[in-house]
């Protein structure tokens, strides 16, 4: 429910900042989703996210590196948790990092679409925005969710991501501003591309 003025509005704003859609929401916030190439580990945010598994134990891929950025005292943290569901999220300490807290969450596993694999992935982003919201924050980073070793479809994942993200800056406020970090070129095109979808309305 964006008005026509405010919908090109946006769409000037997106494409003087390359990447980033600015939106004003009214309320005198501004509030921000971008897109970025880069390693999250490095990234200066209230918050990122960890796509983790539901052991909340460490892996592989991004957070293997978030846990190797963070030192020992993470993983302690993590076994005090005592795992979390799939869509559901958890949050700790940053330590070593950058940022000041890890929002763990584990995204789906991709088994062909048919299992809520989508609607999991958006309580991910869900999960991980409210908890991010309650704790404060006002910058928050993401990962690609899902799209490493779970195997879901990068086109897919990028358009469930900024859909979630947009309508949750929509309806709560309390974030200022929410970016994709991107670890190679072709997933950032694809939330790229999903954003700009999304703009324009298909
Ligand atoms: P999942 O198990 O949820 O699929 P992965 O870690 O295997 O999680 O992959 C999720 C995404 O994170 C992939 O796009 C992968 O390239 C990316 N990734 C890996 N390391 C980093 C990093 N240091 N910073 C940002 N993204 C990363």
């Amino acid at each position: 429910s964006i008005s026509m003025k405010r919908e090109s509005e946006m769409k000037n704003m997106y494409t003087e900042f390359a990447g980033a859609g600015t939106r004003d929401t009214g309320g005198g916030g501004i509030d921000m989703i971008g897109i970025v190439k880069g390693d999250i580990t490095k990234f200066r945010a209230d918050a990122i996210v960890n796509a983790a598994n539901t052991g909340l134990l460490g892996g592989g891929g991004v957070d293997g590196a978030i846990h190797r950025a963070a030192g020992p005292e993470l993983l302690e943290e993590c076994r005090t948790l005592g795992g979390c569901k799939t869509g559901e999220a958890k949050i700790t300490k940053g330590y070593r990092l950058p940022a000041r807290f890890v929002i763990h969450t584990p995204g789906p596993v991709w088994r062909g679409g048919d299992h809520g694999e989508e609607e999991l992935l958006a309580n991910s982003y869900r999960s991980s925005l409210t908890l991010a919201a309650e704790n404060d924050c006002k910058t928050i980073a993401f990962p690609s969710i899902s799209t490493g070793v779970y195997g879901f479809p990068l086109d897919r994942a990028a358009a469930v991501a900024v859909k979630t993200i947009c309508d949750f800056l929509d309806r709560d406020h309390r974030l200022g501003e929410v970016t994709m970090v991107c670890f190679d070129e072709k997933t950032r095109k694809a939330y790229e591309d999903a954003m700009a979808s999304l703009y324009r309305g298909n």
